[in-house]
């Protein structure tokens, strides 16, 4: 078993600018850094390395995607706006996606990386693969950004897949707190790709992510949202993993499992409402790693998406990479206790409604 771990320096350099959040500077908002920073990704690799478990991962390099290759997914038009942009002085890729100077070359770095891990994980060279790679991707729409997503990283992955490595189905797992409503529209009509969603109830994009949204034509069935109420926490998350993720993936029996990785649903989020701890992703990634082993060749590729809380999401991560490589720092989560002894972990019956809704989805996949 090895595991691979991608990330490039070149990410932190993609610029969004001042904001406070999300919420541009100006008139009378004072200037702050922007919730989507560089500073969460590099405390998360810099604790890997502090812990002494980078030097056990492989080693993954990024490599630039080419144009033709975002075309497989985005519009010629977006693709030219931005680099034309990021030629001049930067500029917004659409919804709230603000980036400096050369953030179309960053964006292809960061696509190229998934695709990079991506083909580490097909070809066998890695079992499973970590991309902490940025700009994230999982909002990006063919012609439009979104949500701080220049390229749809991992759908634009999937189609490379497909094209270079003959690969046929493929599920995508989503457990950033917002909607993966690009990801989802990307593979709306495609049954070969089921996309699934975990998400809180109404919040990014708010038209989007309804239990409703099942796919349509061809596809029709094969897109799972999960729309846990705000407050879900320990609970619900499992009991969506064990009864309606796990259940559609062993229905499905994809060659390889994308999981858009967002740790935004942590409960230090503040782009996020709900109650997710280090352990919560421990075992939901321990979920996806048996799933992957039985029916994937255990082929299971993280992509890095959202996550805002400075302090918690380096935690989050080793625990995740911890599972991923079998491999234990014996170094404990220090918010740990206190967020887990918080009340409000358990099933209630409003998340529980949801959950069996979605469960009926998963079982006609079967
Ligand atoms: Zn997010």
């Amino acid at each position: 078993m090895a595991t691979g771990f991608l990330f490039h320096e070149k990410y932190m350099w993609h610029d969004t600018g001042s904001a406070a959040l999300w919420y541009p500077a100006g008139a009378l908002v004072q200037p702050d850094v922007h919730a989507e920073n560089p500073e969460t990704k590099r405390r998360l690799r810099n604790l890997l390395e502090v812990v002494d478990l980078l030097d056990h991962f492989i080693d993954l390099k990024p490599r630039m995607a080419g144009e033709d290759e975002i075309l497989r997914v985005h519009t010629p038009d977006y693709v030219q706006s931005i680099k034309a942009k990021s030629d001049a002085r930067g500029g917004n890729a659409g919804d709230g996606t603000p980036f400096g100077p050369g953030s179309y070359e960053i964006a292809q770095l960061s696509t190229g990386g998934v695709m990079a891990a991506l083909d580490a994980v097909v070809e066998g060279t890695v079992t499973n693969a970590y991309a902490l790679v940025r700009p994230p991707g999982h909002h990006a729409e063919p012609d439009m950004g979104r949500g701080f997503c220049i390229f749809a990283n991992i759908a634009i992955a999937i189609r490379h897949a497909k094209a270079v490595h003959g690969i046929d189905r493929v599920a995508v797992v989503d457990w950033d707190v917002h909607h993966g409503n690009g990801t989802q529209k990307i593979f709306y009509e495609d049954p070969s790709v089921l996309t699934m969603s975990i998400h809180q109830d109404s919040w990014y994009p708010s038209e989007s992510g309804h239990l409703t949204e099942t796919g349509a034509g061809a596809g029709e069935g094969y897109n799972i949202n999960v729309p846990l109420p705000a407050g879900s926490g320990r609970a619900p998350y499992l009991e969506t993993f064990k009864r309606v993720v796990a259940p559609a993936l062993y229905a499905f029996k994809p060659e390889l499992i994308v999981v858009a990785s967002g740790f935004d649903g942590s409960i230090y989020d503040p782009l996020g409402r709900m109650m997710v701890t280090s352990e919560v992703y421990r075992e939901m990634t321990r979920i996806l790693k048996g799933v992957a082993a039985e029916v994937a060749g255990h082929r299971l590729l993280l992509s890095h998406e959202g996550g805002y809380s400075a302090a918690y999401v380096p935690y989050c991560g080793l625990a995740v990479m911890e599972e991923l490589s079998g491999r234990n720092s014996g170094v404990e989560d220090p918010f740990l206790e206190s967020v887990s002894t918080v009340g409000g972990h358990q099933l209630y019956p409003h998340q529980d409604e949801v959950i069996q809704q979605a469960e009926a989805l998963a079982k006609r996949l079967s």
